[in-house]
């Protein structure tokens, strides 16, 4: 009996594995470029650390969470996301701030699985922990769109909002509440339940009914406090300044707890295989995070990129690899092929000989078996006119290029 994979999960093939190292080492490569350092955190944490942070009343938390009892009794979940675990190790080890890390790898949550949504799911994503000012989104949103115009996904709106603080949250709160009362006959049920926990998540509500009412809720970003509107002009200027393209989007309140001040998601605009409503990333502020951990008070902003949903936007990765096979079809011609292999992969041109093939019929099918896009011939006639036969196996071309210019030439066509 075949064991398929599990339900939500996803085996990374060639040449989709591929294009996802690809993803992962131009992230790294960007996030240096702006300063952060790598950090890799267990994939399992104490489950208390994401009841504290992500938060008691988030979907995340509540639904979506795997948590498991280990045979010491310990209670741990994979984690869901990766900002609790990073605040931690900061913490833990008592890191100096201000600080810049980025950490790339697996997520996990129990969702309904569909395109662009998984249960277990990679995120590439960044931290700054310890900068409170305006310049911090900048750099973030700077950085994520330099990321993406990496990839040649250029078109990509960042929406924006801002959810306040502890100064101006409890009040406004208090007005959405009222609203919501007055039409609590009118939304579903979730959004009831919300109402009465944490009434600023009915914006996050799929029903398109419910989304109709909360066109004319109060908004957030109304009822902003002087210092978190100051704060929010300046991100918006900076942003213009810039030329980042963004969008302000008072309902965006992102599905965790502990965001403050500006919050934020990339959507690709372009078509794409990602449903039209899903973002390829997000993020906020995260100003309380640090000190109700027990740290210091110390500012902090981050956001995560979907990697699978970035994938679904980018055209799908070639088959055919950048890989030379040089056949031989005789022993003299085999000691030159024993050679070349060695001299190609020592030029950085990645390069496979077989002894196993007999024929240049079989020879060419297991090249083509291997997605190679060359194939080197080498036989007596090539021998003593010192070239060699090189086939395009993706056009099928073929052209004689002499032994001395052979390295030359791949590197310009490969
Ligand atoms: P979040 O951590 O919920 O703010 O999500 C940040 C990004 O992670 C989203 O914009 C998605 O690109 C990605 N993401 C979140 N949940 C999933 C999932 N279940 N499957 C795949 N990607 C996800």
């Amino acid at each position: 009996m075949i064991i398929n994979n599990p339900k939500g999960t996803q085996d990374f093939l060639p040449p989709l594995s591929t294009q996802k190292s690809y993803l992962e080492n131009t992230f790294r490569k960007i996030a240096q470029l702006y300063g952060f350092e790598e950090i890799v955190t267990p994939t399992f944490e104490h489950t208390e650390l994401f009841l504290r942070s992500t938060g008691l009343t988030t979907d995340i938390v509540t639904k979506q969470m795997y948590t498991f009892v280990d045979k010491g009794n310990r209670n741990l979940a994979l984690r869901p996301e990766g900002t609790p675990g990073v605040v931690r190790a900061v913490l833990q080890y008592n890191l100096k701030l201000p600080i810049r890390l980025f950490y790339i790898g697996p997520m996990f949550r129990y969702e309904r699985p569909q395109k662009g949504r998984y249960r277990e799911f990679y995120q590439l994503g960044v931290e700054i922990i310890g900068e409170g000012q305006p310049e911090a989104e900048l750099e973030l949103i700077d950085l994520a769109m330099r990321y993406f115009r990496e990839l040649k996904l250029e078109a990509v709106v960042t929406k924006i909002n801002s959810v306040g603080c502890k100064v101006c949250r409890p009040q406004f709160r208090n007005s959405l509440k009222g609203f919501l009362t007055d039409n609590l006959s009118k939304i579903c049920e979730d959004c009831k339940v919300r109402a009465e926990q944490n009434p600023l998540r009915v914006f996050d509500c799929k029903e398109d009914t419910c989304q109709a009412i909360y066109q004319s809720a109060p908004k957030i970003t109304d009822h902003l406090c002087y210092e978190c509107q100051k704060h929010f002009q300046t991100v918006l200027e900076g942003l213009s300044k810039r030329k980042l393209p963004f969008e302000l989007d008072k309902s965006l309140v992102r599905g965790l707890d502990y965001y403050t001040r500006t919050t934020f998601e990339f959507v690709p605009t372009g078509a794409s295989e990602l449903g039209s409503k899903d973002s390829i990333g997000g993020g906020g502020r995260y100003d309380n995070l640090v000190k109700d951990f027990g740290g210091p008070q110390a500012p902090a902003i981050g956001f995560a990129l979907g990697l699978e949903r970035i994938l679904l936007c980018l055209p799908k990765p070639e088959r055919w690899r950048p890989l030379v096979f040089i056949i031989s079809l005789d022993e003299k011609a085999d000691t030159e092929a024993e050679g070349l292999v060695h001299k190609l992969r020592d030029a950085d041109i990645p390069a496979l000989k077989s002894s196993q093939v007999k024929t240049l019929r079989a020879g060419l099918g297991l090249a083509d078996t291997l997605y190679c896009k060359y194939v080197i011939i080498i036989g007596g006639d090539e021998l003593q006119k010192k070239v060699y036969t090189v086939k395009n196996l993706v056009d099928r071309s073929q052209v004689e290029v002499a032994q001395d210019k052979l390295i030359e030439y791949l590197k310009a066509t490969l």
